[in-house]
């Protein structure tokens, strides 16, 4: 049985582990285009603030030991052709020679690569940071160009933040700049100015509502950016206006794309074509609470979905008439979580304008708490949001941005979304307490009575 994965990091590598381990006669073969396998892309901020000396230290496995486990690894060679019905993918190596590599089972994580605007200068002036060598690379132009002083970053998402904030801690004069009227899309804008606020005391310039026009290179070393509202002088660009499903050459064998512009995929990773799986930031989830198809890019979604590629692709191959895997992906909720100069942000399910969009009748509340007792030396300080469903109580999402160890306490939320349980519910759940970590009543439990007061839903505690 031949395994052949295009992609060498997360869906790629966690898929082609569990098929080396769970069948040890599969010959698997990964092809990846960079230098790099099995790294941490979410660490890339910290390398170019400089908290993580050398890229080696965000590599979790090198090309050298997954050969030691028995995998054929292609270095610097890229998947470019599929021929479905012969089953065999087409590659091409660093000395742009091809060769056809035959499969049984295909695995495509190849992931998404960075939006670049099609704008003047853009791509020979702005720098895009998604793989480690590209993190690495821009590490590199900071190191070797001493002379740097301002820096514009367009896109304030959470890249565009975290990579901002890195950059500011290297003493760069920093500017952020997003279209959008507010910060981070995935907050609501209540949530966002929080997040904004932060952004600014930490020394960020945040320009909102800017449009990018173009990147211009008027003398030397020094650019500049020209928006709809004026231009700022950078002699460094970062692009981090978001990043495209990997999904044309998989697209061109058959391989149908959904809604989302990414590889539709069923439970088992399985696309439309046989023989062909996708996993990762490449292919399309079903939203839980919203019932869409979307595309949300995170690491925590491909780990799991190699996983259960992986296991799938044991089965399919021990007996490809009937067998499917144990493991279903269930789809997601839209759980992530970021820290921005001194705040945690984290959100789950669907935000305002994303229950608008779904024709959700909801409510919402919003207040501020402390994150533990309040008599605590350091009780820290949590802006809660929270919305559910009129009618039903059924918790659509939450937010919470603060300081004090709030991020993660998303994940109780997180599971009330995906499990859809009601606010009425959650009011009585048997949450940990003690003065160090929070209040007798969880900050999510207080919205959830709130919310159900708003919806006249009984109990209210
Ligand atoms: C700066 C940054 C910070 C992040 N922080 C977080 C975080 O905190 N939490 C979180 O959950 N997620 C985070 N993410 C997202 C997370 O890193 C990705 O969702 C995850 O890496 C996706 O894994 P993947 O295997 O699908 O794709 P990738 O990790 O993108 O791997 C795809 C691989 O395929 C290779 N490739 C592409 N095309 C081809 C081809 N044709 N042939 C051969 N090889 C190919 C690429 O070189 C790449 O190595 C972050 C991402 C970035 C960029």
């Amino acid at each position: 049985v031949r395994l052949v994965v295009v992609g060498g990091d997360a869906a790629g590598m966690t898929a082609a582990s569990h098929v080396v381990r769970a069948q040890t006669d599969a010959d698997v073969v990964v092809v990846e285009r960079g230098p790099y396998t099995s790294y941490s892309m979410c660490g890339i901020p910290y390398l170019v603030g400089g908290e993580i000396d050398g890229p080696e230290r965000l590599v979790v496995r090198t090309p050298d030991e997954f050969r030691e486990a028995g995998m054929t690894v292609h270095m610097g060679t890229e998947a470019v052709a599929i021929d479905a019905a012969a089953r065999t993918v087409r590659v091409r190596d660093a000395q742009h020679r091809e060769r056809d590599e035959p499969y049984d089972a295909l695995l495509w994580a190849a992931g998404a690569h960075p939006v670049v605007p099609p704008l003047p200068g853009a791509a020979e002036h702005g720098l895009v940071v998604h793989t480690l060598d590209e993190g690495e690379r821009l590490r590199g132009v900071l190191d070797a160009r001493p002379g740097i002083r301002h820096v514009v970053v367009v896109g304030a998402g959470y890249i565009g933040m975290e990579l901002a904030e890195a950059l500011v801690r290297r003493q760069l004069d920093v500017t952020l700049l997003d279209m959008a009227p507010q910060v981070m899309g995935s907050l609501d804008p209540d949530m966002a100015d929080h997040v904004q606020r932060a952004l600014e005391r930490f020394g960020i310039r945040v320009r909102l509502g800017e449009v990018l026009l173009a990147i211009r290179e008027p003398a030397g070393q020094c650019r500049e950016v020209v928006t709809d509202r004026g231009a700022y002088r950078a002699e460094l660009v970062v692009l981090a206006v978001g990043a495209r499903p990997s999904v044309d050459v998989p697209a061109a064998a058959g391989c149908e794309v959904g809604v989302s512009g990414a590889l539709r995929v069923d439970d088992r990773m399985r696309t439309t074509v046989p023989g062909i799986w996708a996993a990762g930031d490449c292919v399309e989830a079903r939203h839980l609470v919203s019932g869409a198809e979307v595309n949300i890019q995170l690491g925590t979604h491909a780990n799991k979905q190699g996983k259960v590629a992986g296991i799938d692709i044991v089965a399919a191959v021990d007996d490809p008439a009937s067998r499917r895997g144990d493991a279903a992906f269930p789809g997601v909720v839209g759980t992530a979580v970021t820290k921005v100069c001194e705040l945690e942000i984290a959100r789950t399910g669907l935000n305002e304008s994303q229950a608008q969009a779904a024709g959700l009748e909801y409510r919402a509340v919003r207040f501020t708490s402390t994150a533990r007792s309040g008599y605590m030396a350091d009780p820290g300080r949590v802006h809660v949001k929270m919305l559910a469903e009129a009618g039903t109580g059924r918790l659509l999402g939450a937010q919470l941005v603060g300081t004090g160890n709030v991020a993660k306490r998303i994940d109780v939320a997180a599971t009330w979304c995906q499990v859809g349980l009601t606010v009425q519910q959650a009011q009585l759940l048997d949450l940990a307490y003690s003065p160090p970590f929070g209040s007798v009543w969880d900050v999510l439990q207080v919205g959830a009575r709130k919310l159900a007061r708003e919806l006249r839903l009984s109990p209210v505690l």
